[in-house]
């Protein structure tokens, strides 16, 4: 255990970030780090309970929590680096954009602040790389298997470097210019900047995983012809399918999905070349529709590109500020929310429909909508709208940020012929497709999910696609 009593001693201290003025002009991350003396403190906070729900409940990669908390309060940083990456392939990424999930399980959270865990991962995981303590993790033994992984999301990502740890050949196929997925042309710089991956896929290369960039398959090259040239295929696509807003009006031309508009700013970021017009935001009236995450970084994206204005709808009804009942610890609360984007300025409206959306030959000049009721019925949830709640908002730019539907199927789904779950994902049995030298994992499985759950099942696809290639000797 940390400190005895260390909860009592010291209070939960929440990062700041760069001020709204300075941050809203660049792209860079916005959040600031803890000093070291803050971390240890933090730490120590941990009260390394019986049961610990954030390493077993919360954490879906069950990182060895109270372990490292009381291995950085006795300053065994390099240990407790050491036993983040043996559950944790990309540490980094998680300790800027998880939700935390562990901490919502954290026992302190029953009735007080959990323990800081994002934050003591980020200082171990960066002292990490500043020490030169990750290096490499080159295979003793190579098995002279193959494995095709399609996708460069942080699924894709570790699996490939479990395959190739375990000693297997292993090929990323992209079809994008650069490898990383939505942790890339997704997530804006704001949240993670991209030579944090950069820095990882260097490690990847140079324990042997190969990148082919530029490359669809199903499209440019074959799944019948992987299969003859690989042992197996790993699918972590991810949920490229986005949800579309069927209403009169959304034909315009400034009605964009979010991950075109997120994609393109992530693009200008990285120096690389637009293909087709540039969708900004600058000096317009924006409405993002959907209230999650991606919408959020809308919200971020449009005020760094100089909106004149921000709404983002929510169709849920706003949620509480303190933990529900039907969410209780240490499950994941359904709390209200305020991102760093959110504090740079939008207005949110919650509980409200998108109705139509009306303007001039090719561009939209106003969204109407009006306010909905939720009415439980023993069937689900049903949507009335309220009479006399009817509101227009004048736009210039209307950004559909309203989730993901599941993987793209046409292409490599298709001619797999692959069986798909009662939600439209890539079924799997223990992450096996139901052909069986295809494995699935991330989002093109899960539905469109988190990072965190992407790494987790990335790593158990490649367990099992290890035992299975060692099985089929
Ligand atoms: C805007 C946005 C913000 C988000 N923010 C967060 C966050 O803050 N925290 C969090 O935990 N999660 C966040 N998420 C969710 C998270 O990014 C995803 O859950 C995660 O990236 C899924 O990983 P994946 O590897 O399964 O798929 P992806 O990251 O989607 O990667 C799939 C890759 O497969 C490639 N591909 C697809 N088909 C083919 C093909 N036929 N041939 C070759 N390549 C192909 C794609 O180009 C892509 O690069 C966010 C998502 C979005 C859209």
């Amino acid at each position: 255990m940390a400190e005895i009593k260390g909860f009592l001693k010291y209070k939960r201290k929440k990062t700041s970030y760069r001020p709204i003025e300075q941050r809203i002009i660049d792209f860079k991350e916005v959040e600031l780090a803890l000093t070291p003396d803050d971390i240890i403190q933090q730490a120590a906070r941990c009260i390394d309970c019986g049961i610990p729900f954030c390493h077993g409940l919360g954490c879906p990669l069950g990182n060895n929590i109270p372990e490292f908390n009381d291995m950085i309060y006795k300053g065994q940083w390099q240990k407790a680096c050491q036993l983040l990456h043996s559950t944790n392939n990309f540490p980094e990424i998680t300790a800027r954009i998880c939700p935390a999930p562990c901490e919502t399980a954290c026992t302190l959270a029953i009735n007080d602040e959990p323990v800081f865990i994002r934050q003591i991962e980020f200082q171990i995981v960066e002292r990490g790389f500043e020490n030169g303590w990750i290096k490499p993790v080159i295979a003793k033994q190579k098995t002279g298997k193959k494995v095709a992984v399609i996708g460069s999301g942080p699924a894709g990502l570790a699996a490939a470097q479990q395959l190739v740890r375990a000693g297997h050949g292993v090929v990323i196929f992209e079809k994008d210019e650069k490898i990383g997925g939505l942790l890339r042309y997704g997530i804006p710089d704001f949240k993670l900047e991209k030579n944090v991956i950069d820095r990882r896929l260097a490690q990847l290369a140079a324990e042997g995983v190969e990148f082919q960039t530029g490359v669809e398959v199903g499209k440019d090259i074959s799944a019948h012809y992987l299969k003859k040239m690989f042992d197996c295929i790993c699918l972590a696509m991810g949920a490229g399918e986005p949800r579309d807003l069927a209403i009169t009006g959304r034909g315009y031309e400034n009605v964009v999905f979010a991950t075109d508009y997120l994609t393109q700013q992530n693009k200008i970021c990285n120096g690389e070349t637009i293909a087709g017009k540039i969708i900004s935001a600058k000096d317009k009236s924006v409405v993002v529709i959907g209230g999650g995450d991606t919408g959020s970084d809308c919200v971020g994206t449009a005020r760094r590109q100089g909106a004149k204005k921000i709404y983002q709808l929510e169709i849920l009804p706003k949620p509480p500020n303190i933990r529900p009942e039907d969410t209780p610890w240490p499950m994941w609360p359904r709390i209200m929310r305020t991102s760093s984007s959110h504090q740079e300025g939008c207005e949110r409206l919650w509980g409200v429909k998108t109705t139509k959306l009306s303007g001039a030959e090719t561009n939209v000049s106003e969204l109407r909508g009006c306010s909905v009721e939720w009415i439980k019925t023993p069937k689900g949830w049903n949507i009335k709208e309220i009479e006399n709640t009817e509101f227009t908002i004048k736009t210039d730019l209307v950004i559909l940020a309203m989730g993901f539907l599941h993987v793209k199927y046409e292409g490599l789904v298709q001619s797999l012929k692959l069986k798909l779950d009662e939600n439209g994902n890539i079924a799997a049995n223990n992450f096996q497709s139901s052909v069986p030298d295809v494995f699935a994992a991330g989002d093109s499985m899960l539905g469109a999910s988190l990072v965190v759950k992407a790494i987790d099942t990335g790593r158990k696809a490649a367990d099992r696609i290890d035992k299975w290639l060692m099985d089929n000797k």
